[in-house]
């Protein structure tokens, strides 16, 4: 049954569901709606308060949550039941923060290395996804109480390097919250989206090319996109989920502490300490974007630094996210003249010098026309749109970050979706069994760019079982995979002769780190060479093994019509054969099945005549 809304305002009926656009940010989330009036993206607002509520949940002595602003009043008082960026936490387990470990104020439990971080508050536990659902509820709240109509649609973007398993992780966090999760798109596509359809009207034939640079409080995302006709196709993505305006405020926190001969061990344990000079560092970074220097006293600290001196300390990350600039463009084969516009997004590119930087490397002006931080909720809401069926002429594409596919003989990697595919997008591809009557086929599904699945990430694993018995190579068993919309895997396998067939939706262990999904793109790389050597090699053998199982069948089979030399020679050839796949030898291997194949190819041309000959006398009258 279909749910109605009622504009409690007007007490007229609703025709059309509202869908909302959210940006659920790592420092702050906002909530955007396209207005039904002026057709124009605009973000929600109680009077006269900001848009952004900050994702920060507080637990009150009753394990009350309290959500945004409120909450963050308690950073300094409460510091351990007062939880800030639990994005970073999004699909990830203990080994994957640890080293981050003194940035949280709060308890973050390692009991369990492998599965899930949780959250510590009092007696109480809770997974990152609770507390992003409990700060979706706040959204859900305000906007229905801002339009006086239920809200229980929406569009939630995540940053371009989550894997599935945390778009899965913010898909479910919606659920929790009482919201249809219609989609969830990268960020920097919904930021294009705010400044896109703009380029669309004015300039709608002539194909433009986009690099998003989002620098927000704790990720960083650059993508490129090219624009024609109203379609948005993101070329290339890259970046970092460790890197933001929160590095800025701990290297000022570094350097405070420095200047004050403190070491930062003295203090770490004093919470409310650190958690107040987290709050100066920020508000004294803000202030540097408009003045030269900032200057403060507290607890007998000087926090005084220079614009000059914050820039030296900040100039590493921000030389980090050019090397990502440079990646994403060699990703998709651009040079820097080939880009029209930059489009600058998310708080931290206020800092002059990001700017500086950005605009020097892309040898451009940039483009900041619309408001940082509101730039991804507004292109959700534009999103949200498109899905409700007022924007039909805009399609959106999205691509995967890293290769997919399965393991095939010898533990090799068969690629079925490159990196950098577009999405929704199918792809498939033929295997048969290895070993007569074989009744199962393993499917082993991963991620990575490397050429032995040992080096690349597991996602999933199933089993096609009930595969009818037929002599090795015969059954064709056809893998499918399907990438939806939300970058959410199916596999499916299929026996195409029976038609027997299984399916999984890929549920992918948490925590995957980007830093990660970097090293593995770097050491792909680095071992391209290795790689392609073994994989030579382990095809080689693969092969040879098939040709001896096949030749030793074949000799026992048909052992009366083989001459005695043709089989001393057989057994000679084949065990020089066994050798060399021994000895990992790629030449020796090849150059004995080839050999192998020699002797036996005259007998069994023979013997196939033979038995052809046979079979055509039997069925004459
Ligand atoms: P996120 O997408 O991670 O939620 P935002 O886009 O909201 O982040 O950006 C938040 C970051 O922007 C914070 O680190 C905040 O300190 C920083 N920021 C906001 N305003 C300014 C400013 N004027 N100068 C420098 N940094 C700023
Ligand atoms: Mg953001």
């Amino acid at each position: 049954m279909a749910k109605i809304g009622i504009n409690l305002s007007t007490g007229s009926l609703q025709k059309e569901e509202i869908i909302v656009g959210i940006d659920l940010g790592t420092t702050n989330s906002l909530v955007a709606i396209m207005h039904p009036d002026s057709k124009q993206p605009v973000v929600l607002r109680e009077f006269d308060s900001s848009s952004m509520v900050p994702s920060v949940v507080y637990f009150d002595e009753y394990d009350n949550p309290i959500v945004g602003e409120a909450a963050k009043l308690f950073l300094e008082s409460s510091p351990e039941r007062t939880i800030f960026s639990a994005k970073r936490l999004m699909g990830k387990n203990y080994v994957d923060v640890k080293n981050n470990h003194s940035f949280f104020s709060y308890r973050i439990i390692d009991d369990n290395t492998d599965s899930m971080v949780k959250v510590q508050v009092g007696d109480k536990f809770y997974s990152p996804v609770d507390l992003s659902s409990l700060i979706l509820k706040e959204l859900k709240s305000r906007a229905e109480h801002i339009l006086k109509t239920p809200v229980n649609k929406a569009v939630i973007t995540v940053p371009a390097y989550f894997n599935d398993a945390q778009r899965q992780a913010t898909r479910d966090a919606g659920k929790l919250a009482g919201l249809d999760v219609l989609r969830i798109i990268n960020e920097p596509t919904a930021a294009s989206l705010a400044y896109g359809v703009g380029l669309e009207r004015d300039n709608d034939s002539q194909e433009k090319i986009i690099a998003v640079y989002d620098l927000g409080g704790g990720t960083f995302d650059i993508s490129i996109l090219r624009i024609a006709d109203g379609i948005f196709e993101v070329l290339s993505t890259n970046g970092d989920t460790h890197l933001g305006g929160d590095d800025f405020d701990q290297a000022i926190i570094e350097y405070w502490l420095m200047n004050n001969g403190i070491e930062r061990d003295e203090i770490i344990k004093d919470k409310s300490l650190m958690q107040t000079l987290r709050l100066k560092a920020e508000q004294a970074k803000k202030t540097m974007s408009n003045s030269a220097q900032f200057d403060e006293n507290i607890n007998q600290l000087s926090l005084l630094i220079t614009t000059e001196k914050f820039e030296s300390i900040i100039a590493p990350y921000i030389n980090k996210t050019i090397e990502c600039c440079k990646n994403v463009m060699k990703d998709a084969g651009l040079s820097q003249s080939q880009i029209d516009t930059v489009v600058m997004v998310g708080g931290s590119t206020r800092v002059p010098l990001v700017k500086k930087c950005v605009s020097a490397y892309f040898q451009s002006e940039i483009n900041d026309s619309v408001n940082p931080d509101e730039v991804v909720a507004l292109g959700a809401a534009i999103q949200a749109d498109i899905l409700s069926g007022n924007n039909k002429e805009t399609l959106l594409l999205d691509i995967t970050p890293l290769s997919l596919g399965i393991e095939t003989a010898g533990g090799l990697m068969d690629v079925l979706m490159p990196r950098n595919s577009k999405i929704p997008s199918k792809a498939s591809r033929q295997y048969t069994t290895q070993v007569d009557g074989q009744s199962g086929m393993r499917i082993s599904v991963f991620q990575g760019e490397r050429d032995l699945v040992k080096d690349n990430r597991k996602l999933a694993e199933f089993n096609l079982t009930g595969i009818p018995g037929m002599p090795a190579g015969l059954p064709k068993v056809e893998v499918s995979f399907l990438i939806n919309a939300d970058g959410i895997l199916t596999v499916n396998a299929k026996e195409i002769r029976s038609g027997i067939h299984q399916s999984i939706e890929v549920k992918p262990q948490y925590g995957l780190s980007d830093s990660q999904v970097e090293k593995m793109l770097l050491e792909s790389i680095e071992n391209a060479k290795e790689d392609i050597a073994l994989r030579a090699l382990t095809e080689a053998k693969t092969e040879g093994e098939q040709l001896l199982k096949t030749t030793e069948k074949f000799m026992i089979n048909n052992k009366n019509s083989i001459t005695a030399d043709e089989l001393m020679q057989t057994a000679n050839a084949m065990q020089a054969l066994q050798l060399a796949i021994t000895m990992n030898d790629k030449n020796l291997i090849q150059q004995k099945t080839e050999e192998l194949n020699d002797i036996s190819r005259p007998y069994a041309e023979r013997i196939m005549n033979e038995a052809i000959g046979k079979a055509m006398s039997g069925t004459k009258i």
